[in-house]
């Protein structure tokens, strides 16, 4: 394995655009360029090009077209489902539930309303990254309009108990959505069965393309439009629809599904390889989340005496692309809201490691991130003065 080659080992941040994707894209850039509101041939191939994707998201969550809504991605989709439901149904009540542990685009909307009046629940995990069934039961209150928890997390890759949860709240008559970013293309989703009502999905964590995604809003609930204009998506989301970057995350979605199992199997056990290796060679380190209940590309770990983007640092140089939930670069020493919740003692979280593998990574990778992560930790510590206080004692 050459330096000059990338590892990329950071799927859950992005992932590569499929060459098939970007083919299946291009005439409608180019040769298929008409609006779809207009009303020559030209724009109603556009349009039946949004219909034959807006058929394939549905197909692949076990929705109907007419429930699916194309948005600009994960971050979008989360903010229509929350501030969506919160204004469309505060005289029933302006009580939101949800976890410590989602994506920004989630706790960053929560502060949002929360300053328009709406109160929230924010509930802890347990060791694991697991949201307690009863602490959902118990925080639910006559004024609950909405509850949202994530189907995976994105830093520990702990899957939730969706269908669980769905099913309380369809009991309760309380709207229920997930954020299935993470999830899409790694566990099979079918809001029907699972009782989801709203649903967050973006293309590019599953070979899509960047700035597309999609809320499936189960049919009969209410929930308001969006962005305001034209009368796109049904009058809920206006503006002239991205027309090639729909087509690309419909074909996307179609790959992501098909054969899931066979294809996060053979992720799932280029992990567990990793992770084998990493641990009876590289002592002091501990995983963070759930032993089986995670994302089969997911690989979170502590290294002890080190700092997490030092790490990243190295590994970089030996062209490891990965990361760290410890970001004193983004201006705040505060380590991942996600680890701090899963009770990861502060200066362990500052040591931490994320690798998320995908569909290309191979045998050869793991072999040579396993050798340059070794090197990398122990060149770290060896400049640590705690790791030479901690050898001394050891003695
Ligand atoms: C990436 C991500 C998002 C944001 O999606 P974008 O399409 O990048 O806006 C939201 N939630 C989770 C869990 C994510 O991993």
């Amino acid at each position: 394995m050459a330096n000059e080659k990338l590892v990329y080992m950071d799927h859950s941040a992005t992932t590569a655009t499929d060459p098939e994707v970007i083919q299946a894209m291009l005439p409608w850039f180019s040769e298929h360029y008409g609006n779809p509101s207009s009303l020559y041939r030209l724009a109603r191939e556009s349009r039946t090009a949004i219909e034959d994707a807006r058929k394939k998201v549905a197909v692949a969550i076990g929705a109907t077209p007419e429930e699916i809504f194309f948005t600009s991605g994960g971050t979008e989709s989360d903010n229509w489902a929350l501030i969506g439901t919160a204004f469309s149904h505060k005289k029933k009540g302006t009580h939101i539930i949800t976890t410590a542990i989602e994506h920004h685009a989630i706790l960053h909307t929560c502060e949002y309303l929360k300053k328009q009046g709406f109160s929230v629940t924010y509930l802890p995990p347990d060791e694991s990254g697991k949201i307690q069934i009863e602490d959902i039961r118990a925080a639910i209150t006559e004024k609950t309009i909405l509850i949202s928890v994530m189907f995976a997390n994105n830093e520990i890759g702990t899957i939730q108990p969706i269908h669980e949860i769905g099913h309380i709240c369809r009991e309760r008559g309380i709207i229920f959505h997930t954020d299935a970013v993470q999830a899409i293309g790694n566990v099979p989703i079918n809001v029907t069965n699972m009782d989801i009502d709203l649903l967050s999905l973006s293309g590019h964590k599953f070979y899509g393309p960047k700035g597309t995604g999609a809320l499936y809003i189960r049919k009969g609930v209410r929930i308001d439009s969006y962005l305001h204009g034209g009368a796109q998506e049904k009058r809920k989301r206006a503006g002239t629809e991205n027309v090639p970057g729909i087509v690309g995350l419909g074909v996307a979605i179609e790959k992501a599904v098909h054969d899931q199992e066979v294809k996060t199997k053979r992720i799932r056990d280029l992990r567990d390889r990793l992770l084998e290796r990493i641990f009876t060679e590289i002592p002091n380190c501990r995983l963070n989340g759930h032993k089986t209940d995670r994302l089969p590309g997911n690989i979170n770990i502590c290294f002890e005496f080190i700092e997490g983007e030092s790490l990243i640092l190295l590994l970089d140089h030996a062209g490891i692309a990965a990361s760290t939930g410890s970001a004193c670069s983004s201006g705040s020493l505060e380590p991942s809201h996600v680890l701090m919740a899963i009770g990861v003692p502060i200066e362990i979280a500052h040591g931490s490691l994320r690798l998320t593998l995908g569909h290309e990574n191979t045998e050869e990778h793991v072999e040579y991130v396993c050798k340059e992560l070794k090197k990398a930790v122990e060149k770290l510590r060896a400049m640590s003065p705690l790791y030479a206080d901690y050898m001394k004692k050891r003695q």
